[in-house]
């Protein structure tokens, strides 16, 4: 084991599922051909003015109030200054001093345990254009149906310790963003990405050691890869005397490796200043009513209920609250049946299944709450067998959604029996055309009880209560 502890700290870009941009009127849509969603105000022409965007500020709002951050009352607008080819206006708006969104924190679900990565802060920006340097052999194009495209950027406290813990981070941001319909959180398409801040300090020691941080990481494979390089190359240095420098580095996935894109001394001074163009915006209570009214239940709100008051494993517990729609439709299902272990097997086995088999929403099932619930009463009751009623009775009530399912189950002869009576004279017969079995299974071959249920299940066509038909298989074969 190594002797140093790795610290973690992530500033994750989520990219807002609005229809026009953050601060002018263009549509954001991905893979646009290029330069076709850019108009006046993102191309910075002279005399454009920006305004914001009503929902990139409510979206803001809703992922602070998820996560229990502080609401700032009064939102200003920052200027950060450079100069790059994909950012016509010299300048990205951003906040700096006033974020929108202050502490809170995000649960994530490590190795069977819950912890708390409390957030420094939120703000709202705007994203660059994209600089496009392998389509020409003697120039680099630029496409700036990006610019403008209205991003959140959340930033966590040191509060990582490993890629494992920065994976669940990012696969539960990108849950949250969708339980809370501000952001579709797809990776491939750059909609969720961060840059990881980096340092390790030896076990025992409270103070953080220097740390650099890894821009742009748009893969959860990336980021390993980039977080596994940078610990060993920050332990070598240690190791030999050395000192890590505070930096920020690229990663090119080509090679695995890290570079330096440029250190403390060379810093960029971005020259923050309030953006003389946006007044402050106030946060009224109107606002933030409305947000709370549309705050769903929450990923590990949802599970605390899975686990405690429905007693179900983690395991299923996790399977059920992986999307919104699959946790609610759960929730609703208990709320009102009363086997809760049969519920969540019919969610887990089938209704997922189905639901990804048609790329469509769990709520979208043809089959109503009530037929559900009657289908699992059948299995309770044991009327009908938990295989037959998902290998045959569920199908056919997809394609008979309206017919009462108990109905569909009779009229095509799915009814167990535990009719003694029936049930006897098949076993009596297989005991007769038997008789050497039955004398070696007399003798001592107690295995030989697995034939005979097979020869009775086969007789009674997989209608025979498993559990009746081998007591009384064992009764008669004395
Ligand atoms: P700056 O304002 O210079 O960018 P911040 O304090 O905002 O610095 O930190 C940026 C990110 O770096 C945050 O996500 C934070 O958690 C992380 N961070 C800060 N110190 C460390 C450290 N020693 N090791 C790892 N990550 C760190
Ligand atoms: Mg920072």
């Amino acid at each position: 084991m190594s002797k140093y502890e790795t610290i973690i700290g992530l500033e994750i870009h989520v990219q807002l599922s609005t229809k026009s941009k953050a601060f002018a009127s263009d549509d954001v849509k991905f893979g646009g051909a290029p330069n076709t969603q850019t108009g006046v105000i993102s191309l910075a022409h002279p005399g454009t003015l920006p305004k914001l965007n009503k929902k990139q500020l409510e979206y803001a709002i809703r992922l602070g109030l998820a996560i229990d951050s502080k609401i700032n009352p009064k939102n200003y607008f920052d200027r950060k200054n450079y100069n790059y080819p994909d950012l016509p206006k010299g300048y990205q708006i951003t906040q700096d001093k006033e974020p929108i969104c202050i502490g809170g924190e995000i649960p994530i679900y490590v190795k069977g345990e819950w912890k708390k990565i409390r957030i420094h802060h939120i703000h709202i920006e705007e994203d660059a254009g994209k600089s496009i340097h392998d389509q020409n052999p003697n120039f680099s194009l630029v496409d700036l149906n990006r610019a403008g495209t209205p991003l959140l950027e959340i930033v966590t406290e040191p509060d990582l310790r490993s890629a494992d813990e920065v994976e669940a981070l990012m696969g539960g941001m990108r849950q949250l963003a969708r339980y809370l319909d501000i952001s579709d959180g797809n990776m491939q398409e750059g909609s969720l990405r961060c840059d990881v801040n980096i340092s390790i300090r030896p076990f025992g020691q409270e103070e953080f050691g220097n740390r650099c941080e890894v821009k742009n990481l748009n893969s959860m494979k990336f980021a390993r890869k980039a977080i596994q390089y940078e610990v060993n190359r920050q332990i070598k240095l240690t190791e030999s005397g050395g000192e890590v420098q505070q930096q920020t580095l690229n990663f090119d996935p080509a090679t695995g490796k890290t570079s330096t894109l440029r250190t403390k001394e060379n810093a960029n001074d971005y020259r923050y200043f309030p953006d003389p163009d946006l007044p402050p915006v106030v946060v009224n209570k109107e606002i933030l009513e409305k947000q709370k009214a549309k705050l769903p239940v929450l990923p590990w709100e949802a599970f605390e209920v899975f686990s405690k008051k429905y007693q179900l494993s983690d395991d299923k517990a996790i399977q059920l609250i992986s999307e919104k729609s699959t946790a609610e439709f759960s929730l609703n299902l208990m709320e009102k049946g009363n086997s809760n272990k049969a519920i969540s097997n019919l969610i887990i086995q089938k209704l997922k299944p189905w639901s990804q088999e048609n790329s469509c929403s769990i709520s979208e099932l043809p089959i109503s709450e009530n037929q559900l619930l009657d289908f699992i009463e059948l299995i309770d009751n044991q009327l009908v067998s938990n295989s037959i009623a998902y290998e045959r009775l569920f199908p056919l009530l997809l394609e008979n959604p309206k017919t009462p399912v108990k109905e569909l189950a009779e009229r095509n002869d799915l009814i167990q029996s535990s009719d003694t009576g029936e049930l006897e004279k098949l076993i009596d017969e297989i005991i007769a055309q038997n008789q050497g079995k039955v004398k070696a299974y007399q003798n001592g071959k107690k295995g030989l009880l697995g034939f005979f249920m097979g020869q009775l299940m086969r007789a009674s066509k997989g209608q025979a209560d498993p559990k009746v038909a081998n007591k009384l298989m064992i009764e008669k074969l004395g």
